[in-house]
Parts: structure tokens; sequence; C-alpha cells
């Protein structure tokens, strides 16, 4: 049997996850699940899943758990060190689908002792890519990518060498607002931005999707995972969300793939690695969809495609820059501070503000020197919200 944990497990990934999860009961032995608020799902299936202990990353919602497992043999603990130490438990297979910086840790703590790393939580890579990456050299742990785009990348480079690439297209569905006007763009609301036209996600990287940051994200994400130069990487639009990524060789050759947008394709490639095993998913009837359209992104609407690139250009700690800001100006966003529109000039400000800063001239990266650069990152942004509503 296979020890298994699931970080984030009470989200739109972790929940997908226990979906193939439970399929094949018999096969998996789970380790530790953690969630954060959503107690009642957490417990529902560390019961169902028996899993040796449930995490929730609230320490005041303790006592509650304890409640939702009285008469099962799961332990139930809380707090940020409780979810290191549940990562630190061996595994054979952890999905890191914590949201956020926070999710950062119990990937590391992972991967150190030797766990295969599903690595859906994308953040881990954009704040501290050189610092994941040397983890899984150094210790018998490796990673394989969840979200879509990278799987799809993985699995276009099977058996190809990296100097014989030459271009690695992503795509992006374009959001909620792909045919909106700029005017309107400015003026959307959280309860706009919060619903996507293809898939089915978690309400913070719904509205990242609206906005790109999502995609910049993944931008940074592809450049850090397989090490290639940044100018590489492009970005298309394609609303269908059908065909997730494109890998260009010398040849002249791309190479697509091609699925529908569920997310239980790339968690399943990751959890079966390296076989390929059946899935849950929709086979598409290209005859019956008969067009697949593209078009290049229009940086004036999608200015965090272009900050991407300045943070790649920059190097060491900006990714933590890029993402901590990111973070400040989506909530900013959803309590109607920020407007849509302005979350990419907070952080485009940020980014500036922060560029000769001493924080981000470290030359190594550790736990401390990331989270030292978030928390900065985090005020910095705040004063800047605070400026624009004064
Ligand atoms: P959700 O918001 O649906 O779920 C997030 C999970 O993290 C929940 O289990 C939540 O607990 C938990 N959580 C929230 N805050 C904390 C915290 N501070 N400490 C510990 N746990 C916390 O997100 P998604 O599942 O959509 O996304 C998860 C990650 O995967 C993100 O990094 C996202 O960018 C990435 N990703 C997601 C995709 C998708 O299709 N959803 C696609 C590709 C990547 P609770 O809900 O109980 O509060
Ligand atoms: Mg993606």
């Amino acid at each position: 049997m296979r020890k298994i944990s699931i970080f984030g497990a009470t989200g739109s990934i972790g929940q997908n996850t226990i979906d193939l999860i439970t399929r094949d009961m018999d096969s998996y032995d789970v380790v530790a699940l953690t969630g954060g608020q959503n107690i009642a799902q957490l417990a529902k299936d560390a019961r169902q899943l028996r899993a040796d202990v449930a995490v929730t990353a609230d320490p005041i919602r303790l006592q509650e758990l304890r409640d939702a497992l009285t008469g099962s043999d799961v332990e139930a603990a809380a707090g940020a060190e409780a979810i290191a130490e549940a990562a630190a438990r061996p595994a054979d297979w952890v999905m890191s689908a914590i949201v956020g910086a926070a999710g950062l840790r119990p990937g590391l703590v992972a991967l150190e002792q030797g766990a295969t790393l599903a690595l859906a939580n994308k953040e881990s890579l954009v704040t501290a890519g050189a610092l994941i990456m040397g983890t899984a050299a150094r210790s018998k742990g490796h990673i394989l990518p969840v979200d879509s785009e990278h799987s799809a990348v993985f699995q276009g480079l099977v058996g190809e060498d990296m100097d014989a690439v030459e271009r690695i297209i992503i795509t992006a569905s374009g959001g909620a607002f792909r045919d909106w006007s700029l005017e309107d763009m400015a003026k959307a609301t959280p309860e706009q931005a919060s619903s996507h036209p293809n898939w089915n996600m978690g309400q913070r990287i719904t509205i990242d999707s609206a906005s790109m940051f999502n995609k910049a994200l993944e931008v940074i994400e592809t450049k850090e995972f397989f090490q290639c130069p940044h100018e590489m990487i492009e970005v298309l639009v394609h609303p269908e969300s059908m065909v997730h990524a494109l890998v260009g060789f010398s040849d002249g050759a791309l190479m697509a793939h091609v699925g529908p947008p569920d997310m239980r394709h790339a968690i399943g490639y990751a959890l079966h690695h390296p076989e390929r095993r059946k899935l849950p998913v929709e086979r598409l009837d290209l005859a019956k969809i008969g067009t697949l359209n593209f078009r290049t992104p229009d940086l004036k609407r999608y200015p965090a495609l272009r900050l991407a690139h300045d943070v790649l250009q920059a190097g060491g700690h900006a990714g933590a820059v890029f993402n901590a800001a990111k973070e400040i100006a989506l909530d900013g966003f959803i309590d109607h501070r920020v407007g849509f529109l302005q979350m990419a000039e907070v952080v485009e400000e940020v980014l500036d503000r922060l560029s000769g800063s001493q924080c981000l001239k470290i030359d190594e990266m550790t736990l401390d020197t990331v989270t030292e650069t978030d928390h900065l990152a985090r005020k910095t942004a705040r004063e800047v919200i605070a400026e624009l509503n004064r």
C-alpha cells in the first residue's frame, strides 16, 4: 500500500485528489489530511480515508476538530507547526494543495523526508524556485507538476532532450473577462471575477485567472520547474481550455497536450506516474468540438504577464515579492479596497519600491530569507494600498 498525505485536502484540488483516492481505497494508506476553516469536510474525509492525523491550519478550531473526530482513531492537530510535523511523517506521495505562500514549508519538509511531491501549490515555485528545486535535487524526494499546463509540458517532454526544445507555450482561457472592454474590467467586482467559464477552482485562483495573475505565476513556475530561459516561454489565449500547453522543438514540431478541463487528469497523472492508468475524465470528441481558437494576449489588459517577465529578469527573491504583493492586492480586491486593474498597479509599485532593497540581494535562498521577503512585500503592499485609498 502506498502511504499518501494531502495538504489542502478540503480545497478544490484536495477534493479532486480525494475523489481519485476513494475510487481505489485499498491501494492507499492515508497518513495526513490538512485543511483550514472547513472542519466538517476535513473530519468527514479523515474518517472515510482512515487518516492517521487530521490538521487544521487554525489553532482556534482545534477543539471543534477534536469533537468532529470523536469515536474515530484519527488524531487531531492544529496550526502551522502541526502541518509541518504532519509533512515530516513518512509518506511515499504527498499532494501539495494548500493555497498561497503557506504551502511552501510543508512541501519542503515532505521533500526532505524523501516523498514524491505532487505540486499544485504554484506559490512554492514562484516564491522559492531555487530552494524547492535545490531541496528536491539534494534529497531523495522529487517533484511532479500538478498545475495542468505544467503537467502538459512535462508529458510533452517525456523521452525528449531539453536541448532540442525551442519554445514552451502555455495556454490561458482568458478567464471571466476575456471579452470585456478595459473600462468594464476597471469596474469589475469580486463576484463577477469569481466565476470561471471553463474550470471549477477555488475563488482566489479563479480571480487570478480573470486578471491573468494566475498565468503570470505559471510563467514563473515554468521557468523554475523546467529551468529554461524565460524568453522561451509564451502564453496563448485559448478560450476552449482543451490544449493545455505545447512544446516546440528545434525541428519545428509542436507537441500539444489536449484534454478536457478537469484537474483529475493532471492529479491522476502525478498519482500514477510513471504509469498511465484509467481516469474518470471525459473523452473529447474533437469532431463535435470542431474549432479551437488561439490568440496573443493583450498586455494592456493583462499587465501581470509583463510583470512576470520583469520578475524573472530580476531573479533572486523577486518572485517572493511578486507573489506576496499579488496576495495582498487580491485581498484588497476581494474586500473592495482595490480595483480590478489596480491589482497590477499595486504589484508593480511594490516591485519598484523593493527593487533596491537589501532583502532582495541575499544570494542564498532559505526558508527564512523567503519568509522575510514575503513579510516585507506584504507590508509594502499594504502601505501602497493605504496610499491609494487616502
Ligand atoms: P482552495 O482555496 O480551493 O483550497 C485551498 C486549501 O488550502 C484548502 O484546503 C484550505 O482550507 C487550505 N488553506 C487555506 N489557507 C491555509 C493556510 N493558511 N494554511 C494551511 N492551509 C490553508 O484552492 P485550490 O484547491 O483551488 O488551489 C490550491 C493550490 O493549487 C493553489 O496554490 C492553486 O494556485 C493551485 N492550483 C489550483 C488549481 C485548481 O484547479 N483549483 C489548478 C492549478 C493549481 P479550507 O478550505 O478548509 O479553509
Ligand atoms: Mg494552471
